[in-house]
């Protein structure tokens, strides 16, 4: 609790001056609040006892102008308190959303997308909701309680007492079905998040469940999920139904109490008809802290059980960073060397060890069978993946000790399974460098064999494409992410399986035309078509995470091993095709 103050508190300074102004409001506000009823008590006790109109009109008068001012500060204290939390709600988010795309992926692989989603949008309103409401209905009611008693403890003691006696009661009845919500509110977020994280699920994957003829299944299972959410929130409901009339029915014998008590005494003259009425106009005053007490505790605790819940996101160091101490990193030249690099899954090692040199401007094709290692060996290079053992470089430094977004706006990959966001078709080649001119997108495009199916589109280069827009084929998919990597101008560029989805016309023809470009430039191209790698300055081919036989296509065609194999089988191919 201690820990997650400390940690929530650059958010809480940040506003220091907001904070004033907005408490000094409230404090403002309660005050002429609790004189309020004083006024009262000298507007009755001047009628009871026949002063002049004049007295009467003149407290009449008061009492509108401390109504006036009071209204003027709970406006402020409300607009600034509640103002302030959607500030702090704003600057967490962006610091949410900030350290979600900079964790690696063995954080994805162990959260849950709807978990995430759950804790940025309802965890987030949670702890809003206790920052904002919370503190300023805490501070309020405290205040008020105080100064309520005050008042009544100063003109008539043993009143106050009476008044007072069930307040232990209250207080018990607060605790003790406080921690009750508490926790089960606590479930309730669980189980939103597995509801939403289900929901995300089927709709990623709503083609699978379609295929496999899976909807019955799956609304069946949804249904069980969301019946069990309801009922915990039925026990929620429960839990709270019985603790408000408690409340309230506690509140209503302290007045019945007070109104025998004390108008006992109003009979027998020992006070007088206005410190009586005074007291009631206290009293009713105090109803509402006593009510939003238990709200303001609830609010308290479901905000600090959210609060723990986004700090363990804020609180995931990315794997994967700059170092304190960088490396300068201008243009680099190319030279990337893998020096006895291995990397363990979970499930066991998938690479190494592996030793490897590519040479500035060479190009270096690698291939192997599938799960061989290939995109874990190239995933090493702009670090989206750190090696277990053993040192990548890049011009000679260790790429761990560079600023990682200089290393990676020196390297255009792309990768084997591309994504498109709901953008046009220019924005999503523009992705990388958003400075880009319409110029360097065209060519970009062009390049990558993509403008003359961009010319087909509707709108052209302002397409809409992705999840909201035009579907775009596999082949084009994956063109456009070369037009991407190609618009960076990168010194080094990384293929992986980046023409899979094209035909073979098509990758000769994006590959010719990429020729001049690439030239000067390191290239890593990973096929597993014999035509696309052939030309390569070398061929590394991989098997189960081990380099197993290198060289040019000459030198690997003649050592007839699992290139030459390879070779041997898209040639008879081709020819079966030409049949
Ligand atoms: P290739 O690109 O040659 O098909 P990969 O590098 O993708 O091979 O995979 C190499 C091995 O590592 C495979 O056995 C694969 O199952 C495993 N692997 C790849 N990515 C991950 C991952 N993110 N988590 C766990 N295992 C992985
Ligand atoms: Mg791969």
């Amino acid at each position: 609790m201690l820990r997650n103050l400390k940690r929530i508190w650059p958010y809480l300074w940040k506003y220091r001056r907001g904070w004033a102004v907005g408490l000094s409001s409230l404090i403002l506000k309660d005050v002429t609040g609790a004189l309020l009823p004083l006024v009262v008590r000298y507007a009755i006790d001047a009628l009871t006892s026949g002063k002049r109109l004049q007295v009467i009109a003149g407290l009449a008068l008061l009492l509108i102008a401390v109504s006036l001012v009071k209204g003027f500060f709970q406006y402020w204290m409300r607009l600034i308190l509640v103002g302030i939390s959607r500030d702090v709600e704003y600057d967490i988010r962006n610091d949410l959303f900030g350290r979600l795309v900079t964790l690696s992926p063995g954080f994805f692989a162990r959260s849950q997308t709807g978990d995430l989603m759950a804790r940025s949008t309802n965890d987030l309103n949670a702890v809003r909701m206790m920052l904002g409401p919370g503190i300023m209905y805490w501070t309020e009611t405290s205040l008020t309680f105080l100064l309520a008693i005050g008042i009544m403890v100063f003109s008539d003691w043993r009143l106050a007492l009476l008044a007072l006696l069930p307040a232990p009661l209250v207080s018990f009845n607060v605790i003790f079905f406080g921690q009750r919500i508490h926790s089960r509110f606590q479930k309730i977020q669980e189980m939103f998040s597995d509801i939403s994280s289900r929901v995300q699920e089927n709709l990623s994957g709503v083609r699978m469940v379609r295929a496999f003829a899976q909807e019955d299944a799956e609304i069946r299972r949804f249904e069980k999920l969301n019946r069990a959410y309801i009922a915990q929130n039925l026990r929620l409901a429960r839990l709270q139904g019985t603790f408000e009339p408690l409340l309230e029915a506690l509140i209503g014998l302290t007045f019945v109490a007070v109104l025998w008590a004390g108008g006992r005494q109003v009979l027998q003259h020992r006070i007088s008809l206005g410190s009586f009425v005074m007291f009631n106009t206290y009293m009713s005053i105090l109803v509402w802290p006593m009510i939003a007490l238990g709200w303001v505790v609830n609010l308290m605790q479901r905000g600090t059980a959210s609060l723990t819940r986004i700090l363990e996101i804020l609180d995931q160091v990315p794997a994967i960073a700059t170092p304190p101490d960088p490396a300068p990193c201008g243009e680099v030249r190319g030279d990337i060397s893998f020096e006895n690099v291995t990397v363990e899954y979970p499930a066991g090692r998938a690479l190494g060890p592996i030793d490897l040199t590519i040479r500035a401007g060479s190009t270096v094709a690698i291939v192997g069978r599938t799960g061989s290692g290939k995109s874990t060996l190239v995933n090493l290079i702009p670090r989206l993946l750190d090696p277990n053992a053993g040192v990548v470089r890049l011009d000679g430094i260790d790429a761990r000790r560079l600023d990682l977004q200089s290393l990676r706006a020196q390297i255009g990959m792309v990768p084997q399974e591309t994504f498109l966001f709901s953008a046009t078709i220019a924005e999503n080649i523009a992705f990388g460098m958003e400075t880009a001119t319409r110029e360097a997108v065209e060519s970009a495009a062009e390049l990558a064999g993509l403008a003359s199916d961009i010319e087909g589109f509707p709108n052209g280069f302002e397409t809409m494409v992705g999840e909201r827009g035009l579907t775009l084929s596999g082949g084009q998919k994956q063109r456009t992410a070369i037009a991407r990597a190609l618009v960076l101008n990168p010194r080094i560029l990384i293929l992986d399986d980046a023409l899979s989805s094209v035909d073979t016309l098509t990758e000769d023809r994006i590959l010719s035309g990429l020729a001049h470009v690439v030239a000067g430039r390191t290239v890593i191209l990973i096929s597993h078509r014999v035509s696309t790698v052939r030309s390569a300055d070398e061929i590394v081919v991989l098997d189960k995470g081990r380099i197993v036989e290198r060289g040019t296509h000459e030198e690997l065609i003649a050592r007839a091993g699992y290139y030459a194999d390879l070779a041997q089988k898209q040639t008879l191919e081709e020819e079966l095709e030409a049949i």
